[in-house]
């Protein structure tokens, strides 16, 4: 469970701030009223906490001095105050803090509570800042680890290309525009050969008195732009979380497409796409491929019994149950209602039926539990299994399906094979 320490002299507010951490986020909340017991509290703690959150104004410590004290220690801080005029603000930011909410407004602890998440998430982004000037490259990674990314660093455009080649998970690259040899753009056309704006978000930067190429950045594949020295922390933090945002979407869009929505397995789409580039590897390669066509028996009466929602519990379990014992390199999917079909890339033909019936035996041995543990069914799996190529991957899981109809009818909880061993 992660640690968060709470500074907060208001009883009310210290209460209610940790009840909801605690509850809907499930921290671990230390709360204390003075920055003398927090002082206190972190000679012996402090490399345990996640984050603090810091009241401004208290009664030991009225002008944000708490801040100081806690950011010192490498905790991530973020500050909340009831007044926060233009100077307050600039004070609150000098101190490198994630960032600051306002206490009246009635969405702060929602706010706060998303930004902790957001914190979390930061973890696995990787950005890469690109700038010739040493300073500039560090001032930027400093402001990043305040937020948790990952960062990683080049004073060149040749150095960024070849800190991309070996980290390609790279989700956001900084660059300068003008940098000796090869600047911004030339190494953003470069960037885009190979990574999408949808996929790699790059931001142009320059810096003040440089001519002005925002337009020039973006034309040239750039998702955004700033002048270095005109940008606040937060207007910078603000954008860089935006466009972590929307890289995020576009994953689960993408995911969507390709995933059952109930299951979390591929869909008949990718399955036909995906496997028809495995079938054609077989093909070519001579390397054997098994396809199963796999039914739940009797899934009608589990919906009939115990209702709809029941059934999708069950879906749900031998879902998750089929993929646990299918490799990576497998394709598990849902074809439809309670049909799934795996295609197998290098199985030995000496262990398909074993693999397949163990998979059949290991559902019927174990039955869903539904309705939050009141009931429990017992299901069983009929499985048709393929190991002859064919002439296309549409024969082979007609194939198949009709094994898998001869399994029905030899009685159900079964498995055919046309596996000659
Ligand atoms: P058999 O042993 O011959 O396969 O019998 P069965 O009852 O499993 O087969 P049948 O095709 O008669 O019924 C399949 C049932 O699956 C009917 C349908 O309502 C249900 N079903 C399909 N998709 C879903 C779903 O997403 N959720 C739930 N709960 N039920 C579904
Ligand atoms: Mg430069
Ligand atoms: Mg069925």
């Amino acid at each position: 469970m992660k640690k968060i320490l709470v500074v907060e002299d208001n009883r009310m507010m210290g209460v209610l701030v940790s009840k909801r951490l605690q509850q809907e986020a499930m921290y671990d909340v230390t709360w204390v009223q003075t920055m003398k017991d927090a002082v206190d509290l972190l000679q012996t703690e402090k490399d345990n906490f996640f984050a603090a959150l810091l009241d401004y104004n208290l009664p030991d410590a009225p002008k944000g001095e708490i801040v100081k004290e806690v950011v010192a220690r490498g905790i991530p801080a973020i500050v909340f105050s009831g007044l926060l005029d233009e100077e307050v603000r600039e004070h609150v930011w000098s101190y490198k803090v994630v960032d600051y909410v306002l206490k009246e407004d009635a969405q702060s602890l929602n706010y706060i509570l998303a930004l902790l998440k957001k914190l979390e998430q930061n973890k696995q982004v990787k950005i890469l800042v690109v700038d010739d000037s040493k300073f500039f490259v560090r001032f930027f990674v400093n402001l990043l680890k305040v937020q948790q990314y990952q960062t990683l660093t080049a004073n060149s455009g040749e150095e960024a290309l070849a800190v991309l080649e070996e980290h390609p998970d790279v989700k956001l690259v900084l660059t300068d525009y003008f940098m000796p040899k090869m600047d911004g753009l030339q190494l953003i056309q470069k960037i885009r050969k190979k990574h999408s704006r949808e996929e790699m978000v790059v931001i142009g930067m320059s810096s003040k008195g440089e001519q002005i190429i925002s337009a020039r950045f973006i034309k040239n594949g750039a998702n955004d732009f700033f002048v270095k020295q005109l940008t606040t922390t937060e207007e910078f933090y603000s954008r860089i979380a935006q466009h972590v945002e929307h890289l995020e979407y576009v994953r689960l869009i993408k995911e969507s497409a390709i995933k059952d929505f109930l299951t979390g397995l591929y869909n008949r789409r990718y399955f036909y796409d995906a496997g028809g580039g495995l079938y054609a590897n077989a093909k070519r390669d001579n390397v054997s491929l098994v396809c199963a066509m796999l039914d739940i028996d009797f899934f009608k009466k589990v919906n009939d019994t115990y209702g709809h929602d029941a059934g999708d519990e069950v879906l749900k379990h031998i879902a998750s149950s089929i993929q646990k014992r299918m490799r990576k390199t497998d394709i598990v999917a849902r074809l439809g209602g309670e049909e799934f079909c795996i295609l197998a890339v290098n199985m030995q033909d000496e262990a398909v039926d074993m693999i397949f019936d163990g998979l059949r035996q290991a559902i019927a041995s174990s039955p869903v539990t539904i309705n939050n543990g009141e009931d429990t069914i017992h299901v069983t799996l009929s499985i048709g299994v393929t190991t002859v190529l064919d002439e296309s991957l549409d024969e082979m899981v007609k194939k198949a399906d009709t094994l898998l109809y001869e399994a029905k009818e030899g009685g159900r909880n079964r498995i055919v094979s046309d596996c000659s061993v």
